[in-house]
């Protein structure tokens, strides 16, 4: 299947039904991407936009047919119909917003069709919302605007109202190993990719992360035992090794995440690692923020994990299934 994007792993639904859409000439003129960061949402995008404005028809299972001008002309990220802005730190101004609308406004020059992506389009200023309100709300035909945003609560009601939105899922683990295997880094084990939490974002810090991740993995099960003298040498280690402690506290809170959903089956340990979770992100707070003794704080997370305090959770409000459900949503 030849692109003329970068290959894309996952949200095979998302894409499939976007495809079938723009063959069908009913894809509507503004699109909201939504999800974590990391998953791939900006390459759907760019993936989506190929399509769009590749001069070859009927459409390809995905991207453009990648042999045409204008395929060629998105490979070299010189397509004059596609406008991408990214509004991160550093990233476009309301004068570049106001810039590339200005010339979607003009007629295509090749194919027919303009396409913007606008990235990270939850950090848009309100006045750089504003003017591509009016945008979205008088669309030019065959215009596309495809925002790419993590957190959609930071757009206005007025643009949420503008676009059909699509979700995207974390990657599931076979995706993530696929993907960091395509990158070169070999040999990646199924507990490495686990680390990922399904987002590629913090892929640079994975060698290192994946370098705790047995360690941390046998003291979680030593402290499920309730195998004290074990959790008390490990608490000591980490709570002393402070320039390590953000990394081994990752770490950690990704070992519990992925205990609490392998135990789905079974409700008690599912309620010992939903609690221990919750514990987490606490411990977190408290040895990074409140320079509580990570020592002490480390301690108290991990005699937390213990099976043998199973009852005791159970009786508490955060029931596994709550936060089963929460992680499932
Ligand atoms: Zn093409």
């Amino acid at each position: 299947m030849v692109s003329g994007v970068a290959k894309i792993t996952g949200h095979a639904t998302q894409r499939q039904a976007l495809v079938q859409l723009a063959r069908d000439e009913r894809l509507p003129s503004s699109l909201l991407f939504s999800g974590i960061p990391g998953t791939g949402k900006r390459l759907v995008a760019l993936e989506l936009a190929a399509q769009l404005l590749c001069l070859e028809r009927p459409f390809g299972p995905q991207g453009g047919c990648g042999s045409c001008r204008a395929c060629a002309l998105l490979r070299s990220g010189n397509h004059p119909d596609l406008h991408t802005l990214a509004f991160g730190e550093n990233g476009a101004t309301v004068d570049d917003l106001r810039e590339a609308l200005e010339k979607l406004s003009l007629k295509p020059f090749m194919g027919g069709r303009k396409v913007a992506v606008l990235n990270d389009a939850d950090n848009i200023s309100i006045v750089g919302a504003n003017i591509l309100l009016k945008s979205l709300e008088e669309p030019r035909p065959e215009t596309f605007y495809i925002l790419v945003a993590a957190n959609t609560s930071r757009l206005p009601a007025t643009i949420l109202s503008r676009c059909q939105r699509w979700f995207f899922d974390r990657l599931s683990v076979p995706e993530v190993q696929e993907i960091l295997a395509e990158r070169g880094a070999v040999a990646i084990t199924e507990s490495a990719a686990a680390l990922t939490d399904g987002s590629l974002l913090d892929i640079d810090s994975l060698g290192e992360r994946a370098e705790l991740w047995d360690d941390v993995r046998s003291t979680l099960e030593a402290a499920y035992r309730g195998d004290v003298s074990k959790v008390g040498k490990a608490a000591q280690a980490w709570g002393s090794d402070k320039s390590g402690l953000r990394a081994r506290l990752d770490v950690l809170r990704s070992a519990i995440r992925q205990n609490l959903l392998s135990s789905a089956h079974d409700r008690s340990a599912a309620a010992v690692w939903a609690h221990a979770l919750q514990n987490a992100l606490d411990t977190e707070y408290l040895a990074l923020d409140r320079h509580v003794n990570p020592t002490l704080v480390l301690l108290q997370l991990l005699d937390s994990c213990s099976a043998a305090h199973v009852q005791r959770y159970q009786s508490t409000p955060n029931s596994a299934t709550t936060i089963l459900q929460r992680l499932q949503d």
